[in-house]
Order: C-alpha cells, then structure tokens, then sequence
C-alpha cells in the first residue's frame, strides 16, 4: 500500500508575514490528522524560517531545485548539502518551469536526480509533455525519454526510492486540468514502463498528479488507481485550498 503525498510547491512566491500566515494555517488544519504525507516546497531562502514553523508538525518540507555541483563557483546555486542542512526530506527536480525557462534538459535533470539522491534527499522527478506533444499522440514517447534518462544515470532500483510527479505542461497554471482518466492512463504508462524492469519498483514508487489540482477536482484525480497524491502549485498558496486538497488525498 502507497502513502499518499501532497506536496505543495510554491514556486517564486511568499514573504515572511504571508508564510507565516500560510503555514500557521496549515498546521492548524491538519491538526486533527490527516491520513495523506504532506510536504511544502518554499524559495530557498525561506527555508529556514518554514523549518522553525514546522516544529511539532508532521509535515515535511523539501527543495525546488538543487545544483548538479557540490559545492564551488556557482553563483546563485543551492547545493544538496545546504537543502540537507536544512534538514529537507523532498527536492524537486526536473519541473517543466525548470526544463523550459532555465534550459534544464533530460540529461541535466537526471544529473540532479543522482546528485540529490546520493546526498540523501528525495527527488520529486517531474516528468510531462507539451500540449503540442499531446495533440500529436507523442505522450507516451516524451514521458519514457524522460524517465529513460533518469533510469539510465540512476538505475531502474533507484526511481523506487524516488517520487514522480506526472506534471502535463499544458496544465500546469492554465487552469486547465487533465481528466482524471487522462491522468491515470499516462500514471499507468509509467507504472507499467517500471514493471517491465522491475516489477517491485513499480509497486512500489509514488507517481503524484500535479497540473491546477484544485479542491473540487481532487478527489476525483486521487480516486484513480495510480495516482498516488499531488504535486500543487497555486492552489498550495492558500491554506484553505490547500487542506481541502490534503484531505481528498
Ligand atoms: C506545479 O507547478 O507543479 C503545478 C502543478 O502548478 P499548478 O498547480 O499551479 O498548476
């Protein structure tokens, strides 16, 4: 049996106050318990003010993105070691933000993915195709070229110590939402994809759905077979939206 993971990425946004608000709203809410793993990726630099927030909860917090370096002449870069420091559990690696405005190509994201995970922490691998992609019936193509990649650099055993977050770029902060049969087909695609390798990996991983999840369409993503919890971007900003999605996982 999978446990479910909701984990809240919340991008280039926050401030000191609205986190504070955000996460007090969180841990608030969850207090009663909540059976779903919750986890929230903030900017780097608040880090470590979510981590005093967090003491006494439950909830996890992890990374957006890491450097494939260790550490050195990287101007702006987070390492895994600092992420670590931090005590992060997640990172996210590969979100198609970071493939498409920041030129992170397959090989650079598996690079990061054994980076991370040799460190200790936990990739979150985003894998997801073009609207483009779609409509020319290449889903299926793109998302094993992606995870082929990390498999390659990483080996087929470590994607099941690994998240992967199924992440439609056409969805992701367009409001637009796979369908929930969408979404299962494509979670199938790569279960199956595993299986053939490794059928226990298979079993075994967690693949979230992530794509403007939102309160009155999570329920009905989390019910289907292989969708095991969400990677939430907006809706992750509010408190509110964001309990009523961790409750539906
Ligand atoms: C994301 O950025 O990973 C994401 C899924 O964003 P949103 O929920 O806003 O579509």
């Amino acid at each position: 049996m999978r446990q479910t993971l909701v984990a809240g990425n919340w991008k280039m946004n926050g401030s000191r106050e609205g986190n504070r608000r955000l996460i007090e709203g969180i841990v608030a809410g969850l207090k009663g318990g909540v059976s779903t793993e919750v986890a929230v990726c903030p900017p780097a630099i608040y880090i470590p003010q979510v981590v005093e927030l967090l003491q006494g909860s439950d909830i996890r917090w992890g990374g957006q993105n890491l450097s494939q370096h260790d550490a050195g002449a990287f101007t702006g870069e987070i390492s895994a070691a600092m992420l670590l420091d931090y005590a992060c559990r997640y990172v996210i690696v590969g979100h198609s933000e970071r493939r498409s405005l920041y030129g992170e190509d397959d090989a650079l994201v598996a690079k990061k993915f054994v980076v991370a995970q040799q460190a200790g922490l936990i990739p979150i691998l985003c894998v997801g195709e073009l609207l483009e992609e779609r409509e020319a019936g290449e889903t299926e193509a793109v998302i094993a070229r992606q995870l082929d990649a990390v498999i390659e650099a990483a080996g087929t055993q470590a994607i099941g110590e690994a998240v992967i977050a199924y992440e439609p770029v056409w969805a992701i902060g367009t409001g637009k939402t796979a369908s929930p049969q969408q979404a299962q087909d494509v979670h199938a695609f790569i279960r199956e994809k595993l299986a053939v390798q490794n059928a226990a990996v298979a079993d075994k991983v967690r693949i979230l759905y992530g794509g403007s999840v939102k309160p009155d369409n999570a329920a009905e993503l989390f019910a289907m077979q292989d969708i095991d919890g969400g990677l939430i971007g907006g809706a992750s900003l509010d408190a509110e939206s964001f309990l009523a999605i961790c409750r539906a996982s």
